[in-house]
C-alpha cells in the first residue's frame, strides 16, 4: 500500500477568500485570529505578518465596533493574507466591515438572529462578491434550537447552519463556508459528519475553546485530524489559549503530518533516548528545533542519542546526527559523511542541512567525498565501543525478562 497517498477528500464547492481558494479540491488552508485590538491597526498588522510567517493562509480579526471597522480599512490593503471580519451581535458592523474591504465575514447564527438583518448582510456581501462563514458555535447556539433535555446536539448545530443558508437562499447568496464548532470533541466530530452529509459547501474545522497547550493542542488535533482523515474539511483553525502564532504553527504541522500540505519547514524526528544515549537527546533536539525554527528548509532531520541504532532507525531521514564518544556522527540519507565535535553538533547539522537543501544530494555526497570513509570508520568504532561498554541490552530489559522466565 502507498502510505504517501493523501486522504481522499469529499468534493465541495469552491469559494475565494480574497485570492485564496477554499474547497473544491484546493489545498486545505490554515487560519488563525488576531488578539490585538483591531482599531490598533499597526499592532494588528504586525501580528498578521507573524501569523502569515508561521503558516496562516487566512487571518480573522474582530470587528466589534466602528473603530475596529476603521482599523480594518487600514489593515486590509496592507495585509499579506486575506482578512476575515468576525461579527458579533451588531449587523451594522458586518456592513462596516464590507465597506472596509474585508475578504470574508464570519457570522454566528446564534448572535444575529433577525432574518431581515441577516438577509441585508447577505445582499451586500453578494453585491461585493464577498463570502460569509456561517460560524455555528455549540456554546452560543440559537436558544430556539437548544434542547432542554439533551442540551446542544449535533442535529441542532446542523439545523442552525441550514436555517442560515435558507435566509441566504432567499437573496440568492451562495458564497458560503460553514463551521459547527464545539468544545466537546465527540460533539463537533458528529456535527461535522452530519453537516457534510447534507451540504457541499466547504467546511471550516475547529474545536472551539480548546484551551492552553499541550492539552488544547491535543483536543483540537483529535477533532480536526479525525475529520480530515475521513475526507471532511477544507480549512482549519486551532483555537488555543496561547499566542496565535502557535495556532498557525499547529495547523500547518497537522496538515504537513497528514500529507495534506507540502512541508514548508523542517520535520525534526528524534529518538526518545534510552540507557545507550551518549548525549542529552532532549536538549540537543530542542536546540536543533530552535536553530531550524524560522528557516524554510523542508527536510526531515534526525537527532539520535547513539550511533548503535541511530543511523539505521533514521535511515529515511534526509540527514541526521547520532552521538558517540563526545562527538557527533553526521549522516545524509543513511550514509556517514562527517564527524563533528559534540559542542558543534547542532551548528553543523544546520550547515549541512542548508547545503543539502540548496545544492542537492549529489553535491552533498561530493562535498563529503574526502571525509566519508573516515566518518564511516569512526562511527563503526563508536558503535562497537558503545556495544562493548553497555552491551546489547542497554536498558537491561532482556536481563529482567530472563529472570522472569526463570521463576
Ligand atoms: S538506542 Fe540510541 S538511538 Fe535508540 S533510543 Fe537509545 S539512544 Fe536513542
Amino acid at each position: 500500500m502507498d502510505f504517501d497517498r493523501s486522504f481522499d477528500r469529499k468534493p465541495t464547492k469552491q469559494i475565494m477568500v480574497g485570492d485564496v481558494p477554499v474547497g473544491g479540491g484546493a489545498p486545505i488552508t490554515v487560519q488563525s485570529m488576531t488578539i490585538t485590538k483591531t482599531a490598533d491597526h499597526e499592532a494588528t498588522l504586525q501580528q498578521i505578518y507573524a501569523l502569515a510567517g508561521a503558516g496562516a493562509d487566512i487571518v480573522r480579526c474582530t470587528c466589534n465596533k466602528p473603530e475596529a471597522a476603521e482599523g480594518l480599512a487600514r489593515i486590509v490593503p496592507r495585509s499579506p493574507v486575506p482578512i476575515v471580519a468576525d461579527i458579533h451581535n451588531n449587523h451594522r458592523m458586518a456592513l462596516a466591515a464590507l465597506d472596509a474591504g474585508v475578504h470574508c465575514l464570519r457570522l454566528n447564527p446564534g448572535n444575529i438572529t433577525d432574518p431581515t438583518k441577516i438577509k441585508t448582510i447577505a445582499k451586500e456581501a453578494k453585491d461585493r462578491n464577498v463570502p460569509i462563514r456561517i460560524g455555528v458555535n455549540g456554546g452560543s447556539l440559537d436558544s430556539s434550537l437548544y434542547d432542554e433535555d439533551k442540551g446542544v446536539t449535533p442535529e441542532a448545530m446542523v439545523e442552525s447552519a441550514l436555517r442560515e443558508i435558507s435566509y441566504f437562499d432567499e437573496v440568492g447568496f451562495d458564497l458560503v463556508k460553514i463551521s459547527v464548532k464545539a468544545s466537546s470533541v465527540p460533539l463537533m466530530i458528529e456535527a461535522y459528519r452530519q453537516l457534510s452529509e447534507v451540504t457541499d459547501y466547504p467546511l471550516h474545522l475547529g474545536v472551539t475553546e480548546a484551551g492552553p497547550p499541550p492539552a488544547g493542542t491535543i483536543k483540537a488535533t483529535a477533532g480536526i485530524a479525525t475529520l480530515l482523515a475521513e475526507g471532511i474539511g477544507d480549512t482549519i483553525r486551532y483555537s488555543l489559549t496561547a499566542d496565535p502564532v502557535l495556532e498557525a504553527k499547529a495547523g500547518r504541522t497537522l496538515l504537513e503530518s497528514l500529507g495534506l500540505r507540502e512541508r514548508k519547514n523542517v520535520d525534526l524526528i528524534a529518538c526518545p533516548s534510552c540507557g545507550r544515549a551518549e548525549i542529552d537527546v532532549y536538549k540537543v533536539a530542542e536546540d536543533a528545533m530552535n536553530a531550524f525554527e524560522d528557516r524554510e528548509i523542508p527536510l526531515q532531520v534526525a537527532v539520535m542519542g547513539c550511533v548503535v541504532n541511530g543511523p539505521g532507525e533514521a535511515r529515511d531521514a534526509d540527514l541526521g546526527i547520532a552521538a558517540g564518544n563526545k562527538r557527533g556522527h553526521l549522516f545524509v540519507k543513511g550514509v556517514n559523511v562527517a564527524v563533528v565535535p559534540e559542542d558543534e553538533m547542532v551548528d553543523q547539522l544546520l550547515e549541512w542541512a542548508i547545503f543539502l537543501h540548496e545544492e542537492g544530494v549529489e553535491a552533498t555526497m561530493a562535498r563529503a567525498e574526502s571525509t566519508r570513509d573516515a566518518a564511516r570508520k569512526a562511527a563503526e568504532e563508536d558503535r562497537a565501543r558503545n556495544l562493548d561498554e553497555r552491551g546489547d541490552d542497554a536498558n537491561a530489559s532482556e536481563t529482567a525478562i530472563d529472570l522472569i522466565r526463570k521463576r
